[in-house]
């Protein structure tokens, strides 16, 4: 039974309150209401039930929409035209409304399409040297101080390192990139590194290898060029001007020469930032800019793993919408660059991944080099769900989706030991172990 009342609406259009009226006692009890000056839009009970009308617009939220629209469209414009986004857009992005978020993937999504379709290229992590690492980087489960209990283990064998990166490449990656911890190599461990790159070069030769060792000297990324190395990894982190909040033991500086001197000996510069230190958004598109200024080919986009046993122990400041948006900017100010999602993305994006792959192009296979990432099926089941296309498979190399099949995108761990409280998995499998690597 629905029954208006007529009298003078007292409590504004759209309320309610008991009736009074027509019903009798027993309807009183089940606490039937009638409506008070319902205006257009507003439910409407019958009896018991709520009818559903149509919603009225909020023209606030019309109008905020519209103008995301307006400049999400500008951004696309320029992204697929390759040009960057200036400084005030890539703000402007950072403050996206949760509202228009979606929005926001989409125009992203657009830019990346438009240079690398719905690839993604798988890469995979070899840490040669684990730990002991001299310098002080304050995310850094491998800094002087730390107590994380992480692998500590120094070179691996040209042998074993050559076998892990088989292991990588058969599970999809066509980009290894082989890392050491500490402050740069010496000529003896640059030898040990280009005898590895000579080893999986041999092996493969249409596979890329991408070395990560830290500041080189003159005449070191040559050396690593002329062995065969495809890129040198050295990222920038964070901005200049907060870059002595997380490092005292070397300059942006020294990083932003070290990215130089590999562009400069034909190595692609391959070069990134950690979100989630506690920076401000003008810190994360200042370095942004920092890596599109300096012509990164690939940007890894790290989320902060806070170790138990650094200095960062604890920082939780990332939600997986604040990550979409990190990604949405970087991808407008960088719109040609390979966008790597990087460590991080399974704890801070979780359920969100795969929307952040409408933005990136890339992602690391498997492990990182201390914790321990998503089962390697579960990110071709995440692939595969997305409708992505996995570069240098075989076939067309769309990653094979079964309807209804049950797929595995929880994180499947391995043997590795939770870090305290905080939910990161420090690796225990893989280089340095004598446990498979998950590939
Ligand atoms: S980021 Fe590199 S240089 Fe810094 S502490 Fe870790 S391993 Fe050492």
């Amino acid at each position: 039974m629905v029954s208006r009342d007529r009298s003078t609406p007292t409590r504004g259009p759209g309320t309610w309150r008991k009736q009074t009226t027509c019903c009798g006692p027993a309807q009183r009890a089940a606490g039937h209401l009638v409506e008070v000056g319902r205006g257009a839009g507003a439910p409407r009970r019958e009896g018991s039930l709520v009818v559903n009308q149509t919603p009225t617009p909020r023209p606030d939220v019309l109008d905020r929409a519209h103008d995301a629209r307006a400049l999400f469209d500008v951004l696309v414009a320029q992204g697929v035209r390759g040009e960057p986004a200036t400084r005030a857009q890539a703000l402007a992005v950072l403050g996206t409304p949760d509202e228009d978020l979606l929005d926001l993937v989409a125009a992203a999504g657009r830019v990346r399409r438009q240079w690398f379709g719905r690839r993604v290229r798988l890469n995979y992590l070899v840490n040669l040297k684990s730990g002991l690492c001299p310098e002080d980087c304050t995310y850094c489960s491998q800094r002087l101080g730390s107590t994380a209990q992480v692998l500590k283990y120094s070179w691996l064998s040209t042998e074993d390192a050559v076998a892990a990166a088989r292991a990588g490449i058969a599970g999809g990656a066509r980009r290894v990139c082989l890392v050491a911890s500490g402050r740069g190599p010496s000529d003896r461990d640059l030898t040990r590194v280009t005898a590895m790159v000579g080893g999986i070069k041999t092996e493969h030769a249409d596979v890329e290898v991408c070395a990560c060792l830290g500041l080189l000297r003159e005449g070191q990324a040559e050396r690593l060029a002329a062995a065969g190395a495809d890129a040198y990894n050295h990222n920038l982190n964070t901005s200049e001007a907060t870059y002595a909040d997380i490092c005292t033991t070397h300059e942006y500086a020294d990083r932003v020469e070290t990215v130089e001197r590999a562009r400069g000996a034909g190595l692609s510069p391959c070069s990134g930032l950690i979100a989630g230190m506690g920076e401000s958004d003008e810190d994360l598109v200042d370095v942004a800019l920092a890596l599109r200024a300096l012509g990164a080919d690939s940007v890894p986009v790290n989320f902060l793993v806070p170790f138990e046993g650094t200095p960062l122990a604890g920082t939780w400041d990332l939600t997986p919408q604040r990550c979409l948006r990190i990604l949405a900017m970087v991808r407008f100010v960088c719109p040609t660059a390979e966008l790597r999602l990087a460590a991080g993305r399974e704890v801070h994006l979780r359920s969100l991944q795969p929307l952040a792959l409408e933005i990136a192009s890339s992602i690391f296979l498997g492990d990182y080099l201390t914790s321990e990432g998503q089962a390697a099926q579960a990110d071709l089941d995440l692939l595969a769900g997305g409708g992505f296309v996995v570069e240098g498979a075989d076939g067309d190399g769309r990653a094979a989706a079964v309807p209804g099949e049950p797929t595995t995108t929880a994180v499947a761990r391995g043997a590795g030991a939770t870090s305290g409280e905080t939910g990161v998995t420090v690796r225990r499998r893989g280089p340095g172990t004598s446990v498979a690597p998950n590939a």
